[in-house]
């Protein structure tokens, strides 16, 4: 019941009036007008000039950084990523959270995996494992919606990361770095909304110069890689993402000691 209410909320949005919302809601002063912390605001932008967007939720000490989509044509989470913002407002989290809503705006429009310059953003980056070639980018970080990403990790210091995808073989958990506990709590707690998640160790094929390989493996900071089922509406995969997300949060709170 209490899923299907805050699912209720979540999606039509009847619950953005609540205290944390409501305080910094728009504030007008003259022409000036606040814009809470919890809104989307820009962060950069992409290719083509789209805005790449980011909210922040919560207090404590673990920060997180979610990142809502990488790859356009696996949007299946889109609407979920817009419910967790909200669901973040509703019940602030006791960690740091930057949400990012998506990465690649341009590929998300144009429904290719990457970005206007045909870059797969999930190989762009300077991982030891990084291979140069025209879907990787020239050089790790060739790719502005890569260096958008750089910055806010540099900045934020993230002692987790989790990357919202979808998979023909989804809905999954895969995880990169010492991760492998929260993900299973992940997947645990989305299986309550849908008993097919579960815990994938190995993608089974190479993914050199991805995120995973160089938070993950190179830098030793926990990456969930949350694979969604492709093709699938979006209803399970909201709740799914929120109940993953909060089990995950919690479990997070360890890796700022
Ligand atoms: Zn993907």
């Amino acid at each position: 019941m209490r899923a299907l209410l805050i699912l209720m909320c979540l999606v039509l949005g009847a619950c953005s009036s609540s205290p944390t919302g409501r305080a910094g809601r728009e504030v007008g002063v003259g022409a000036q007008v606040a814009v809470a912390r919890s809104d989307w605001r820009t962060i950069g932008t992409s290719v083509l000039g789209a805005p790449i967007e980011a909210a922040e939720f919560g207090s404590g000490p673990p920060r997180v950084l979610i990142v809502g989509g990488i790859h356009g044509d696996e949007r299946e989470a889109a609407p979920a990523v817009e419910a967790l913002r909200r669901h973040l407002v509703i019940f602030p989290p006791r960690a740091r959270v930057v949400l990012i809503r998506d990465l690649n705006p341009d590929g998300t429009k144009a429904g290719t995996r990457g970005n206007a310059h045909g870059v797969d953003l999930n190989r762009n980056w300077p991982a030891r494992s990084f291979q140069a070639s025209l879907a990787h980018g020239s050089a790790a970080l060739s790719e502005p919606e890569a260096r958008v990403l750089h910055e806010q990790i540099e900045a934020f210091d993230p002692h987790l990361m989790i990357v919202l995808h979808s998979a023909r073989g989804g809905p999954f958990v895969n995880f990169d770095g010492p991760a492998m506990e929260l993900a299973h709590r992940f997947a645990a707690a989305a299986r309550v909304s849908d008993h097919r998640w579960h815990v994938r160790p190995e993608m089974g094929y190479a993914t050199p110069g991805s995120l995973g390989s160089y938070i993950g493996v190179d830098r030793g900071i926990p990456v969930l890689t949350i694979e969604f089922a492709r093709g699938h509406e979006a209803g399970p995969a909201m709740l799914a993402l929120m109940d993953g997300v909060t089990a995950t949060l919690e479990g997070a709170a360890g890796l700022a000691k």
